[in-house]
């Protein structure tokens, strides 16, 4: 029987979409999201198990795919291969107030969950742009970080349990919601960061915390990251306030942000070699103002603050976190633009800087980066001025220039997106080569057949 009739009988209670109607839908962030024969969507556990059933009686590949905002080509398809789409599992199927957790289904929104914790003065504790598409499940499977990390951690510490169907057609049900167990090996860790190579995610339990009854944002130009970080050193050693988010651009970017986002000069405090986006949680709103004034004039002679500003309004406060959130306008700068992702260790930001765009100006004159990112945590996002896909060698060439140390150094050549595609090749020649091994037994192991999301972050040779 053809596929698409032959998915139809064995998996009920699902959606099902052809490669015609795939061709015609939103891939989302990745064009390639949409490359495979058939789209299945269960509603349940069990539509999950049965599409992975078939698939392993049929020889066929499956692609687990939640809001499709991965940036590392983790969810791309091809002919031939189904995905397990798990957008309608999206249930918050509870959240208990006093032991601060929620338990979801993998396909339930970051916004969503956000909206429902808040109800009850807690959070999620993570936050990401791509919050009202990015899912659970993807991002506990891209081990996802964003803007709270240094405070919170990243997806992984977030993480109490989880459920998932297994390649073979079980399910590996682990859904504690305590913090502590010490009960062997702790397995679900294989799950989260694994981006579908081993199983489908299907239910979290999440912890969460309080949330400040309000908070405030500022804009600040200071020479250096240097100066950005002996800012950030001040709130955090800060009691009255907490510090939510600290966010670097360097001047490139806020540049082309600039321009793109038609901010008049003068409009916000924009004219320095870096800008520091920070937001502070506290009581109420004007305690989070005061907060955050009172913070910067108490460091800014000594970090040499060029500018700044505390925003007065939501509006104002929305117009600073747009020059950061709305990277989407590198691509409608450039075509396919090579985009990076590495964490730095040591606070060392300015060197680290200093030395890559000296190093890219090697490779080719007319190189200039636009660098941002999670300034507390030496997250650092790099997207290169040119259109891609650019060939081998040159790529190679941009990742020596970016990756030669930073494994050495304590750091890593992905952050927080994954390895997906797109750092297949980094993966095989900066990580270590035992936990590549390592690594590769696993896969064998759980997915003997290499059925699920095969070709991504490992090799299963
Ligand atoms: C504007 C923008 C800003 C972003 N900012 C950040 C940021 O600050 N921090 C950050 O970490 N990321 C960020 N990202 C990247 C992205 O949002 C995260 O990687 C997110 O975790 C992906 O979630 P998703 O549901 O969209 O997953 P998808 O893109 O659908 O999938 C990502 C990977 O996870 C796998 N997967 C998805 N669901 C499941 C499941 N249920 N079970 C098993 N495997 C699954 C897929 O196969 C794929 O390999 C950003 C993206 C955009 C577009």
């Amino acid at each position: 029987m053809p596929l698409i009739p032959s998915l139809h009988a064995a998996i009920a209670n699902a959606t099902i979409w052809d490669a015609a109607e795939l061709a015609s839908r939103d891939p989302g962030f990745d064009a390639r999201n949409f490359g495979a024969s058939a789209l299945v969507r269960p509603r349940d556990v069990e539509g999950v198990l049965a599409l992975v059933r078939f698939c392993a009686a049929n020889g066929l590949s499956i692609v687990p795919q939640g809001g499709r905002t991965g940036l590392a080509g983790g969810a791309a398809t091809a002919a031939g291969q189904v995905i397990c789409d798990l957008g309608a599992m999206n249930r918050i199927e509870e959240i208990d107030p006093f032991a601060r957790t929620a338990i979801v289904q993998a396909g339930a929104q970051l916004a969503a969950l956000q909206e429902a914790t808040a109800v009850h003065g807690l959070d999620p504790g993570i936050d990401l742009a791509a919050r009202g598409s990015a899912t659970i499940g993807g991002m506990v499977s891209t081990n996802a970080g964003g803007i709270m990390a240094f405070r919170n951690g990243t997806m992984r510490h977030r993480v109490l349990g989880l459920e998932a169907v297994l390649p073979d057609g079980r399910v590996f049900s682990d859904l504690t919601s305590v913090l502590k167990t010490s009960a062997g090996y702790d397995l679900k860790h294989l799950f989260i960061g694994a981006e579908g190579t081993l199983g489908i995610v299907t239910r979290v339990a999440l912890r969460l915390d309080p949330v400040a009854g309000a908070s405030a944002t500022a804009l600040v130009g200071v020479p250096n990251a240097a100066s950005a970080q002996r800012i950030v050193r001040h709130f955090l050693g800060s009691t009255g306030a907490r510090l939510t988010a600290a966010e670097i651009l360097w001047r490139n970017f806020t540049a082309l942000m600039q321009r793109a986002l038609n901010y008049a000069p003068g409009q916000l405090p924009l004219d320095a070699p870096c800008l520091l986006v920070l937001g502070l949680g506290a009581d109420s709103m004007e305690a989070a103002r005061n907060a955050l004034e009172d913070g910067l004039a108490a460091v800014w002679e000594e970090a040499g603050i060029i500018d700044g500003l505390v925003a007065s309004s939501e509006a104002q406060a929305a117009a600073m976190w747009r020059l950061r959130e709305e990277t989407e306008q590198i691509e409608h700068a450039h075509h396919l633009p090579p985009s990076f992702d590495v964490s730095v260790p040591g606070g060392a930001l300015d060197d680290y800087v200093s030395r890559i765009e000296a190093g890219l100006k090697r490779v080719d004159a007319s190189y200039a980066p636009y660098v941002f990112g999670h300034l507390a945590d030496g997250n650092l996002h790099i997207s290169i001025n040119t259109d891609g896909p650019l060939s081998h060698e040159r790529h190679e060439a941009i990742e020596d220039v970016l990756y030669d140390g930073l494994a050495r150094a304590g750091g890593s050549f992905s952050a927080e997106h994954g390895v997906g595609l797109e750092k297949r090749d980094a993966y095989e020649r900066h990580a270590d080569p035992v936990k590549r091994e390592l690594a590769s037994m696993i896969k064998r192991m759980i997915d003997p057949a290499n059925m699920m999301n095969p070709g991504k972050v490992v090799s299963a040779e």
